[in-house]
């Protein structure tokens, strides 16, 4: 997603020879003197907004929070080049983002932009311009901040969209018993296509336009139900292609026994082809079902613990209830150690058997109240509930122990061992799961790079 504006000194064009340099020295000069009032002033009214405060803490706010506001603001409202101002709204994008995955409100948002403009404002009628470069002082301030939100709440619609999608795909699969009676139907209606089809050859009728698989009740069912349960699966598609190949198999068919009676050969061939398309369809829909399934509980197919989809969901929760609770919480970031050497020397399905050995280590060491994720390929997150840093460094290295410790059989007489690389980082209030990751990301890089096998925590 990408605007392209008009040339913000474009837009002022209109304004007197001179007056629009002056009008941005003179902003330029005003937000340099101020920017720390007016990051103060933000974030005194935002904190005493009962909607805002959860959001923020005191410690958060003075780190990091003002100081980035500062930043902004002479960003945004002193940039010397339509170049450097891109760069600012490539990074509103970003904002609306995080924004959007700690679920802090667009009207919070538009609510503190509306209190930065009327101080900026306020600041330059008492300031020493004139009335019209006033005005036109006025103009561009409120036209730059309008741009920044707007390119803001873009990114975060647009994400906020994706999340509840996400939600759906998530609600619609809840309920094991709806998707397994889902499968059967689906099935029998596709076995029921194929046998009226072949009825209504071996009868020699001739086969309309009604006849075709697209049409018929499975087709349907493919084209608006599933598109929607199976959103990004890889059987879908290929399914669809399937469909399309019996489709125009029957077709030119259909013509020809239109025309005159089927010479039995070409029956035989149709038939042949169909029956192979429809199992086809058959097994796809299968495996796209049991995958399903595993999903639908969060689940990862290979391993059994929970899927990555579901982290979003289970890391707001978390940061809720920490903040309501006032309690301190950890995330582990495991990476297995020169995992590809693993897979070159056994083969890939050893290494799968590894990694189901490594995930059972994990969900042996961890309590019922914690969270086990596959992260990706080789990498885990655990989400400890309820510890602080000191308990989450020990948990880690009982866990890179047991790693280390712990043998899986491969054959009668080969076995393979694996060592594991940890980064832990603490909860500090930051409402956006991300930033919580991210940090265990860096010190899991710093443990590789510190020689692997290690734990490294990650600076608060
Ligand atoms: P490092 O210590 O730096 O993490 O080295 P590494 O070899 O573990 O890291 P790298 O990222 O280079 O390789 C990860 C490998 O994990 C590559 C990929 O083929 C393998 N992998 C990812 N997912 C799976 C899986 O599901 N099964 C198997 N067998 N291998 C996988
Ligand atoms: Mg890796
Ligand atoms: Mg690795």
């Amino acid at each position: 997603m990408s605007y392209s504006y008009e040339s913000i000194d474009a837009l002022f064009e209109w304004a007197p020879e001179g007056a629009l340099a002056l009008v941005k020295q003179e902003i330029s000069q005003l937000v340099r003197r101020d920017k720390a009032v007016l990051a103060d002033a933000f974030y005194d009214y935002m904190m005493q907004d009962p909607n805002a405060s959860p959001f923020l803490s005191v410690k958060a706010v003075e780190a990091r929070l003002k100081p980035g506001l500062q930043k902004w603001l002479e960003r945004l409202l002193c940039h010397d080049s339509e170049a450097e101002l891109q760069a600012v709204l490539a990074m509103q994008r970003h904002v609306g983002e995080v924004h959007a995955r700690a679920e802090i409100p667009l009207q919070l948002v538009a609510r503190g932009m509306r209190l930065l403009k009327r101080e900026i404002c306020s600041r330059i009628v008492a300031g020493r311009l004139g009335r019209s470069e006033t005005l036109l002082a006025i103009m561009r301030v409120t036209h730059l901040i309008d741009v920044a939100f707007e390119e803001m709440s873009a990114a975060f619609e647009h994400s906020h969209e994706h999340e509840v999608r996400t939600d759906e795909a998530y609600r619609m699969s809840a309920g094991s018993g709806d998707l397994l009676l889902e499968r059967e139907r689906q099935t029998s209606a596709l076995l029921d296509w194929e046998s009226r089809l072949f009825r209504a050859m071996a009868m020699g009728l001739s086969l309309e336009g009604g006849t075709s698989l697209t049409s018929s009740a499975f087709g349907l069912w493919l084209n608006h139900k599933a598109a929607l349960i199976f959103d990004n699966t890889r059987e879908l598609p290929l399914i669809a292609e399937c469909v399309a190949r019996v489709d125009n198999a029957i077709f030119p068919e259909a013509v020809f026994a239109r025309k005159k009676a089927p010479v039995p050969d070409d029956v035989r061939a149709l038939i042949k082809a169909v029956t192979s398309e429809v199992e086809q369809i058959r097994f796809l829909l299968a495996s796209m079902f049991e995958r399903l399934t595993d999903l639908e509980v969060g689940r990862d197919v290979l391993t059994q613990l929970f899927n990555r989809r579901f982290l979003p969901t289970i890391m707001k929760r978390e940061i809720e209830l920490s903040r309501r609770k006032g309690t301190a919480f950890c995330v582990l970031l495991l990476d297995i150690d020169l995992f590809k050497q693993v897979n070159d020397r056994f083969g890939h399905e050893s290494g799968d058997r590894v990694l189901q050995n490594v995930a059972g280590v994990l969900v042996g060491q961890v309590r019922a109240s914690d969270f086990v994720f596959r992260y990706g390929g080789e990498e885990f997150l655990i989400l400890l509930a309820e510890v602080d840093h000191i308990k989450a460094c020990s948990v880690a290295e009982k866990i890179r122990r047991r790693i280390e410790a712990s043998v899986t059989p491969l054959t009668d007489d080969q076995s393979v061992s694996v060592t594991a690389s940890i980064g832990v980082a603490a909860h500090d209030g930051h409402p956006d799961f991300q930033h919580l990751v991210d940090r265990a990301d860096k010190a899991l890089y710093q443990a590789k790079a510190a020689g692997r096998n290690c734990t490294v925590l990650a600076e608060s």
